[in-house]
């Protein structure tokens, strides 16, 4: 069994980006700038924004963290987006997920400028994706896709099985898997919690990604010797052995389904910071875009 080393990987990427941007420099041209904005003071999204924010630092981008109060009104936030649209300084940016109930995604998604869009939500871009064209790939299937590419993995004429149909990972993941590219060309089946007899279509998978956030659900008996398993879930659980008093989980019951597996990423440690090292290439592509 190989461990697909999300974290070696990305720390990889980060290394090129961080040469490239050292380039950019020498030649006299603009730092690549992401802003991120959060909005409230949920734990993990705080987590995740430091640790984007931090990425940004170690590949020499300019950054600017926007944190925004619980209680802002939409319009207020539409009206900070416009503005980072139309800022010469920002190249990209993201709004973190989840925002509260009282504010449209949707809407919030569609604001940002596709230019910008780095996370790669917007529709304009997300229909770039399924038409082959280029564009900013959304960030958790880009990082799948890059660590799938470079351990080399073979997808071509395999049976790929996605759990999960979210917009942000299991949807777009299950595009990429089928589109004709390197890593690509498989048969696709995306499942969902309408799925009947899941374990059957499991079983049948040479390669399984597993986003549906619930905490070790894919177990030994759903997967057949020498399958490839990507898993995206992040569940936090109590720990108070722990100084942070949680640790993480997957969406996959590692100890018993990894030693069958050919391949399997860990968590943390696997598609968590291949995310982070998309969001990077996508601001560099935008500053080349904008180039
Ligand atoms: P989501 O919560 O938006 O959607 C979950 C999906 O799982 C739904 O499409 C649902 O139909 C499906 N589902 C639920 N129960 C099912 C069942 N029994 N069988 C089959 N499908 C079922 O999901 P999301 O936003 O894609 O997040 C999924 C997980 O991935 C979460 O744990 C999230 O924290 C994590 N995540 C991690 C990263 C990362 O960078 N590592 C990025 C995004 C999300």
């Amino acid at each position: 069994m190989i461990l697909l080393d999300g974290k070696k990987t990305s720390n990889d990427i980060k290394d090129e980006i961080a040469v490239k941007v050292q380039e950019l420099k020498a030649a006299g041209k603009k730092t690549p700038h992401l802003a991120a904005v959060i909005v409230g003071n949920n734990g993990a999204s705080l987590t995740y924004v430091n640790a984007k924010v931090k990425a940004c630092e170690r590949v020499g981008f300019d950054s600017t963290l926007i944190k925004l109060p619980e209680t802002i009104t939409e319009e207020e936030l539409l009206s900070k987006i416009e503005e980072l649209n139309k800022s010469t300084e920002v190249d990209g940016f993201i709004v973190q997920l989840p925002l509260p109930a009282h504010i449209d995604e949707h809407k919030v998604t569609l604001a940002i400028s596709p230019y910008k869009d780095v996370d790669g939500f917007h529709p304009e871009n997300l229909g770039r994706m399924v038409l082959d064209l280029p564009t900013f790939l959304p960030a958790t299937p880009y990082g799948i896709v890059q660590l799938l590419d470079r351990y080399d993995i073979e997808t071509s004429g395999k049976n790929c099985v996605v759990i999960g149909r979210s917009h942000i990972v299991g949807s777009p993941m299950s595009i990429l898997m089928s589109r004709n590219n390197k890593v690509g060309n498989c048969t696709v089946t995306l499942t969902h919690s309408r799925t009947k007899n899941l374990k059957d279509i499991t079983k049948e998978a040479d390669i399984i990604i597993v986003a549906l956030g619930k905490a070790e659900f894919l177990t030994a008996d759903m997967v057949k010797d020498g399958v490839v398993v990507v898993d995206v879930g992040i569940t936090r659980v109590d720990d108070p052995s722990k100084k942070s008093g949680f640790r993480l989980l997957g969406d996959v019951k590692f100890d018993e389904v990894a030693p069958k597996c050919s391949h399997i990423t860990p968590v943390p440690g696997g598609v968590g910071p291949m995310t982070i090292a998309s969001l990077m290439m996508n601001t560099l592509q935008a500053i080349e875009n904008r180039n």
